[in-house]
């Protein structure tokens, strides 16, 4: 989860890991330190906190040197403080190592290490492989050749960066599973690694990934890729189109805000050429299965976790209703773990913005195991996910820096639309006319979504009344109960209020004995097949002395009388209308943290690109 920064080069390294954290600290922000190594040693500043303050201690006491590494912490292993901060050095302090993912035999490796006379200074899981690739070097190995042994001994998914005094310009990386990438970059006179291209951008757009098994050496004027054996492994950089953009909140107080604000631009992105508005039809350039092959499909599984699993959903009702193919949503994690009854002619579509979700990787090797087609939703180009996949059809968001999905939630419902779309189209389900109106209806959305701005004030002042309260409650029907779901969510990410979200049906069968005058609850009623059905639960909800705040279409008086208050959206589809409610539930969400004083970028206890399970 966490950011890995290191770098070789002839520049003071310093200014460049803490400017590489900070593009990075979205990963993980509980801790960050840098390692930097001079004149036959290294030099290490870290402490628990954000990258902000670790900046300003590399700026009290700036370390010299050219060769350096550097991490933002989300912690597995030992609490937050500056002892567990990485990077962990060995005991006489010649090797720094930086780590993303959990060592799972690390109980065993600290006794048999700490019975040869090892210090440990820290309770992570990570020391131990600082004191392993030491051991290596003092027996006579090289740094490479040291964290290949180390890579044999250590158990679990990882990626690790590692300096040594005794080499000082050079820098090791390893990648072990999926604990998040290790992204090599080529640049003029220094070479970077980094966990995240983000990082990178900055210094060069020329780039290599490791895949797992493999330990790249950098060094100034080149980085040599090898297998655990330390068999050369041919690399060829990339050039990634893309140029580094700083994140920088503009007129906004939080990223949040901003993304949000962005979704109208976010979504036009991801119809472009996926749509074409003139003819009315929407084809998928990118899509990896010819049209026979989509006929074949037997069914199609969706794999996300939070807001991606959302998504999903949305997805998963609309190919099923659209298709008229058998769409199951499943949470990666319980997917990965089961028997699963997929096969050749099953779909398995993985969600995942960040492309590195430890979890949906893993699902989508079981799904590889079992021979099932496999395509990435995701918004990284070049991912762990879109190497495992067939294809990927990519969000198109653009940078995302707030811990809460937004405009990658927005995006991936609107690629998975696509998608329903696109397999309908093929297996003959979709007459020309449905699909032109269909078109119709997605040429509407960005309008539509910008349109939603305007519910910012009033959604402001729910938000006053919302922030007093433990509990609420989040009810939909349909492919608005996923939207239900994401509100809950993002109510619980931001705003740590206690929210649950409900398929409205579901009410009667357990649920309706919470109602009570101190738990709201937010429903999404919104006109379409099911909205006598919500209408009644609302009334439900009322009559046993709740509060209500209905998502209603324009123009709905009835709702008005019922409901205590009404947020009222643009009469659309079915296909669209759940991005519609999805912002009111975003901006209720976003509120509601402002005015308890919190953070919404940076939640407790979160961080965004998930890659330990
Ligand atoms: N397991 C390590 C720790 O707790 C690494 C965590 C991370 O990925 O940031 O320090």
């Amino acid at each position: 989860m966490c950011g890995i920064i290191a770098c070789t080069g002839y520049r003071d390294v310093a200014p460049i890991l803490v400017e590489g954290l900070k593009a990075l600290e979205y990963r993980g922000y509980d801790s960050a330190g840098v390692a930097v190594v001079f004149d036959g040693a290294i030099s290490v500043h870290k402490l628990a906190g954000r990258v902000d303050a670790l900046a300003k201690l590399v700026k009290a006491q700036p370390p010299k040197g050219t060769t350096g590494v550097g991490h933002t912490r989300w912690a597995t292993h030992g609490a937050v403080t500056d002892q567990n901060a990485h990077p962990h050095t060995s005991t006489d302090g010649s090797v720094a190592v930086v780590h993303n993912g959990i060592v799972e035999n690390y109980l065993e490796l600290k006794a048999e290490l700490a019975a040869r006379g090892c210090v440990f200074r820290s309770e992570t899981d990570t020391e131990v492989i600082a004191h392993l690739i030491d051991g290596f070097m003092k027996d006579g190995d090289d740094l490479a050749a040291a964290m290949c042994k180390m890579a044999r001994r250590i158990r679990g998914a990882a990626a690790v960066v590692a300096v040594s005094a005794a080499e000082p310009d050079k820098v090791a990386g390893l990648r072990l599973g999926n604990a998040g990438g290790v992204v090599c970059g080529y640049g003029d006179g220094e070479n970077l690694l980094a966990s995240d291209l983000l990082a990178l951008l900055r210094h060069t757009n020329r780039i290599a990934y490791l895949e797992s098994g493999e330990v790249a050496l950098a060094t100034t004027d080149r980085i040599e890729v090898t297998d655990l054996n330390g068999t050369r492994v041919s690399r060829q950089p990339v050039v990634v189109d893309r140029t580094y953009e700083a994140a920088a909140k503009g007129a906004f107080p939080h990223f949040m805000a901003k993304e949000i604000s962005e979704q109208p631009e976010a979504v036009t992105a991801s119809l472009r050429q996926r749509v074409n508005f003139d003819r009315g039809e929407i084809a998928l350039p990118d899509f990896p299965l010819s049209e026979a092959e989509i006929r074949r499909l037997e069914n199609v599984v969706l794999v996300g976790m939070g807001s991606s699993m959302h998504a999903a959903m949305v997805g998963g009702y609309l190919a099923e209703a659209l298709a008229g193919i058998p769409a199951r949503v499943d949470n990666s994690s319980e997917f990965r773990y089961r028997n699963p009854a997929v096969g050749h002619n099953t779909l398995v579509i993985a969600v995942t913005q960040s492309g590195e979700t430890a979890d949906t990787l893993a699902a989508m090797e079981e799904a590889l195991g079992r021979g099932a087609r496999r395509i990435a939703v995701t918004e990284i180009e070049g991912s762990q996910a879109t190497r495992m996949a067939e294809g990927s059809v990519f969000l198109r968001a653009g940078q995302e820096i707030g811990v809460a999905a937004t405009k990658t939630m927005a995006c991936s419902v609107v690629v998975l639309t696509l998608i329903a779309l696109h397999l309908a189209v093929r297996r003959g389900r979709l007459s020309a006319d449905a699909q032109r109106a269909a078109v119709e209806e997605l040429a509407k959305l960005p309008r539509l979504m910008a349109g939603l701005a305007g519910l910012d004030s009033q959604l402001e002042r729910l938000a006053q009344s919302i922030k007093g309260r433990d509990h609420l409650l989040y009810l939909g029907r349909g492919p608005l109960y996923p939207i239900a779901l994401e509100g809950a969510l993002k109510m619980k990410e931001i705003a740590y209020i206690h929210a649950e979200g409900y398929a409205a049906g579901e009410m009667k069968h357990g649920v309706n004995a919470l109602i009570s005058r101190t738990m709201p609850t937010i429903a999404i009623a919104t006109r379409g097949p099911l909205y006598e059905k919500m209408f009644s639960n609302i009334n439900e909800v009322k009559a046993r002395g709740g509060e209500v705040i209905a998502l209603a279409t324009e123009g709905d008086e009835a709702m008005d009388r019922v409901a205590d208050h009404v947020v009222y959206l643009p009469d659309a589809s079915e296909l669209i209308t759940p991005l519609l409610a999805l912002v009111p539930m975003q901006l209720l969400a976003y509120h509601t943290a402002v005015g308890l004083g919190l953070d919404p970028d940076k939640p407790r206890n979160l961080a965004k690109t998930v890659t330990v399970e």
